[in-house]
């Protein structure tokens, strides 16, 4: 089942190279969003790991982690909580900094998002370098909440994300 559902999204994610910038390889997950059955597959599949484990708020990674965060929440009947770009979000924040694969970039969170009886999931498209979900586990903790895992769609295992992560706590649907 899992199986046939890696090799459905494989055949509709779109490679893009020089996408933004010459030497990287991106990733579009759009086709896959845009499949009305796919994308429920993949929700499930995303959120299937963390069923039962009292899930309290999912945040997702501006901007892809939104759109599959979003659902992955109702499915684990979570709330759900944006982690979005500096200067975007109208209340009082918390920061954190970190390098991209293709720059350096900030994340910020509502600082009342989330407290300390919370058990998160962090949830977005791709893993690269790690450096944006570490971003997002650090806001979680800066607030106090326990980060209990990570669920990507993909994750690029030639790239350290996932040891930096902690191997035991990420999961991804398809690995290249
Ligand atoms: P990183 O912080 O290096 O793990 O990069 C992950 C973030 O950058 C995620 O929000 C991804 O959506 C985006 N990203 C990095 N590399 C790619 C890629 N090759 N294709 C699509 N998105 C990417």
């Amino acid at each position: 089942q899992d199986a046939s559902l890696r090799e459905d999204v494989k055949a509709r994610l779109r490679d893009v190279p020089d996408f933004p910038k010459p030497g990287i390889l991106f990733k579009d997950v759009t086709p896959v969003l845009a499949d009305p059955h796919l994308f429920r597959r993949v929700v499930d599949a995303m959120a299937a790991p963390f069923q039962g484990q009292r899930i309290h708020r999912v945040v997702g990674v501006e901007a892809r982690g939104f759109l599959l965060g979003a659902p992955i929440a109702m499915a684990l009947h979570a709330g759900f909580v944006p982690a979005r770009k500096p200067g975007k979000l109208p209340w009082r924040t918390r920061t954190e900094r970190y390098a991209l694969e293709y720059g350096e970039d900030g994340l910020q969170i509502h600082e009342d998002a989330m407290g300390p009886e919370d058990r998160v999931l962090i949830v977005d498209d791709l893993l690269a370098t790690g450096g944006t979900a570490q971003a997002a586990s650090r806001l979680v903790t800066q607030l106090g909440a326990q980060v209990v895992g990570f669920s990507f769609l993909i994750s690029l295992d030639f790239l350290p994300g996932r040891q930096r992560l902690g191997a035991d706590k990420v999961c991804a649907l398809l690995s290249y």
